[in-house]
């Protein structure tokens, strides 16, 4: 018997990072010494589970389809290449500085409000956004009143953000550091790494580490068009790290300054119906992520305003997520128009048209951009398939069981294997031979060590789906048959080899 439950948004944050930590999926990198902030590591379980999303992602954008072909670019790029997609220019968060501090804001993070008590303005408080920026603020409204001892009436508080401070404002809005208003006015913070390539460090030798994967696509499409029996519409996948000097890196994986990319950039004609085929992404992309276990309760859509979108956007939608800190952004998905073929063929003098049969005429193609973390997806999967259960075994004893309720298809670990003891060589042989027919074609475990119940418990904690116990009914009884034991419900039945490798088969894909 059993009753599940997810621990409420910061104990289960604080558990999945503990998890994370604990058995090996992700370390804070250079922790040795010290740890630098917005950069991590993938342990031994980590890798796997993320190389697992990566494949699937892989196989079904690319391999299983006949209209999208794969590249891998340069993680250096020409710098020209940031010039002409507006990077140089453009790619930047507007920064506060406390001057006191010297700590650092992003200004759309950083909300304000007046203190107005009886229609007067006392001061201002401010707060750093998060789930409850509303509250905090309004607490700190409070604060004041009662230290400055003011009569009256507290108006709720109306919070804005940093980006929408007036001069005279900025002047009295106190630092979340100090507590005085020791705030600069915000400015653009470009986000791009620079770094000097060869021997010369001038600006002649300036060259960025790329903030996003696209650039790639849209700088070799004309390689692709003439090598890759490509016709429209069609699309062009990488994968790959990006960097991005954030303001703020936080929510453990969720926003960090070097993470992976999973980017498809999907080629229409121009006078294709772009917003069919944006909602034809929009839907894949949502698909695929059920598919790798995502629950649809935690996804929702946000359309972004069209007022605040760039010139040459005609849409963009991101799927979102119910993370543990809050709805938040997952999966861009932009109809970007024909804006960045025509950029790189200005800037570099080579056109980036294709010639249309039926018209007669050539065209540059239009855009649908479907882009998304990995390292986001982990936590995602992570947040999501984390459970703590209560469980009472057949003497009536409870205790409590975590369980990674991870898809078969990214589980780190596909199987199991049990030897029921590990002192009788009957059944360690027949463990070990099946151990190693599994590991030619699934990631398998072999382990003997200790009480079986406590072995199931390991492999919950890590998201195995299956573990096989072989038994003295395996080796007495006719049949070869084990006890297969499934992690969610904990049921077990009896299977034969055949069985399993079928049962494999259907699920990991
Ligand atoms: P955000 O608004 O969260 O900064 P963005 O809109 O700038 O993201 P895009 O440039 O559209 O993001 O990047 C595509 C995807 O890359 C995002 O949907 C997200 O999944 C991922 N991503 C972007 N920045 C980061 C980061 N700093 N850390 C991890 N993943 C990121």
């Amino acid at each position: 018997m059993s009753t599940s439950s997810a621990p409420e948004s910061a104990q289960l944050m604080e558990a999945v990072v503990s998890l994370a930590k604990r058995r090996g999926f992700v370390f804070q990198s250079s922790e040795i010494y010290g740890g630098l902030n917005g950069f991590f590591d993938y342990g031994p379980l980590g890798v796997e589970l993320k190389k697992n999303i990566r494949d699937c992602w892989w196989n079904d954008m690319v391999r299983r389809r006949d209209d999208i072909v794969g590249v891998e670019t340069s993680i250096i790029m020409h710098p020209k290449v940031w010039e002409a997609s507006g990077h140089v220019a453009g790619f930047s968060d507007p920064l506060v500085d406390c001057k006191v501090s010297k700590n650092r804001y992003r200004a759309d993070q950083l909300f304000f409000a007046p203190v107005i008590i009886d229609g007067v303005t006392h001061g201002y408080v401010s707060a750093l956004e998060s789930e409850k920026t509303t509250e905090d603020l309004q607490a700190a409204a409070e604060l004041m009143k009662r230290k400055k001892a003011i009569q009256g009436t507290l108006a709720p508080v109306q919070p804005r953000d940093m980006t929408e401070a007036k001069p005279e404002e900025i002047a009295l809005i106190p630092s979340p550091a100090t507590g005085n208003p020791d705030l600069t006015a915000p400015r653009a913070f470009n986000m791009m790494f620079q770094t000097n390539v060869g021997a010369m460090t001038d600006a002649s030798s300036v060259a960025y580490l790329r903030p996003e994967t696209a650039q790639g696509m849209f700088v070799d499409f004309k390689n692709v068009v003439d090598t890759g029996r490509v016709k429209l519409p069609f699309g062009i996948a990488q994968t790959g790290k990006s960097f991005r000097n954030e303001i703020t890196p936080r929510n453990f994986i969720f926003r960090s300054r070097e993470f992976e990319q999973m980017e498809m950039e999907f080629f229409i004609h121009e006078d294709d119906d772009w917003a069919k085929w944006h909602r034809y992404w929009i839907n894949w992309c949502k698909d695929w992520l059920l598919s790798i276990g995502l629950p649809e309760s935690h996804l929702s859509e946000y359309d972004h305003l069209k007022e605040k979108l760039a010139f040459y956007s005609k849409g963009t939608t991101d799927i979102m997520f119910k993370f543990p800190f809050g709805v938040q952004e997952l999966w861009g998905i932009a109809a970007r128009g024909n804006y960045d073929l025509t950029q790189h063929a200005n800037a570099s003098g080579k056109p980036q048209d294709i010639f249309d049969e039926a018209t007669k005429k050539k065209f540059v193609p239009h855009v649908i951009e479907p882009a998304v973390g990995l390292d986001r997806i982990f936590l995602a999967v992570l947040a999501s398939a984390y459970a703590e259960e209560q469980v009472t075994d057949e003497k009536g004893n409870t205790e409590t069981r975590t369980v990674l309720r991870l898809s078969p298809r990214i589980a780190p670990v596909k199987v199991a294997v049990l030897p029921l003891l590990k002192n009788k060589e009957a059944l360690v042989a027949r463990a070990q031979a099946l151990y190693k027919k599994i590991k030619r074609k699934y990631p398998c475990f072999y382990d003997e060590a200790g009480a079986v119940g406590r072995r199931y418990r390991r492999q919950d904690e890590i998201g195995t789906p299956w573990c096989v116990t072989i038994d003295f009914d395996t080796i007495e009884k006719e049949g070869d048959t084990f006890t297969l034991r499934e992690r969610d419900s904990m049921a077990q039945k009896r299977i034969t080899e055949a069985d399993l490798f079928a049962l494999l088969e259907e699920q990991v894909y």
